[in-house]
């Protein structure tokens, strides 16, 4: 830890993605302040939250973005769900704006889906396809499996995860928010290989 006042050397901007309900929040609140909670909200109002830690005795301050306001989806809503024309123009633009205001600048990105929900899991092409089409190419992506400690219910096994993060070149880990597992690794993966491309 960076005590407050020292001076910073990096700040990197890491995303979190995936469906609603996989667990981010609970993955940045593990993170961030090493807290965990079971009946968590959607998430309002935080944009981001800051940890600042020492990699290669440089400080780098990781700036992790979680979604805020209503939950964003990977696409825009589909064409028989809106029937105005102005309207839905403006929800094209509006998702525009805000899906390139989250990834613009991002250099990490920790992808969640949970081990327990199998779409959760194939929703996770089109994410990457969505962070593919807006975030510096040379973006750092960490597949992740988040609550692992549900063993017993899962239902996308950690071959056929492994296996897809190879063939799309992502980092990959199986995560626990609720029992610290990994999640530590998760972040500090991704920011220490960040770190070798940016420093
Ligand atoms: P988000 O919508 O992706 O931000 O998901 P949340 O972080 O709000 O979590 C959704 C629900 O899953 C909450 O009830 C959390 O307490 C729960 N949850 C999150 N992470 C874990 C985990 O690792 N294990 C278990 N068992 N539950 C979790
Ligand atoms: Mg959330």
């Amino acid at each position: 830890m960076v005590g407050a006042g020292e001076k910073v050397d990096y700040v990197f901007k890491v995303v979190l993605i995936g469906d609603s309900a996989v667990g981010k929040s609970q993955i940045l609140a593990r993170f961030a302040r090493n807290e965990f909670s079971l009946d968590s909200k959607a998430t309002i109002g935080v944009e981001f939250q800051t940890r600042t830690l020492v990699i290669d005795h440089k400080s780098v301050k990781a700036q992790i973005w979680d979604t805020a306001g209503q939950e964003r989806q990977p696409l825009p809503p589909p064409d028989n769900v809106v029937s105005h024309p102005n309207l839905a123009i403006w929800l094209a633009r509006r998702y525009r704006a805000v899906t390139s205001a989250y990834y613009r600048g991002a250099l990490g990105a920790l992808l969640v889906y949970d081990i327990t929900k199998r779409q959760s899991f194939d929703h996770i092409p089109r994410w990457l396809e969505e962070l593919r089409g807006h975030a510096d190419k040379n973006i750092v992506i960490m597949l992740v499996g988040n609550k692992n400690d549900l063993e017993e219910e899962r239902a996308v096994s950690t071959e056929d995860a492994r296996e897809f993060a190879e063939k799309e070149n992502l980092f990959f880990l199986e995560t626990s928010a609720l029992q610290a597992t990994n999640v530590e690794n998760a972040f500090q993966t991704v920011l220490s290989e960040i770190f070798k491309i940016h420093s």
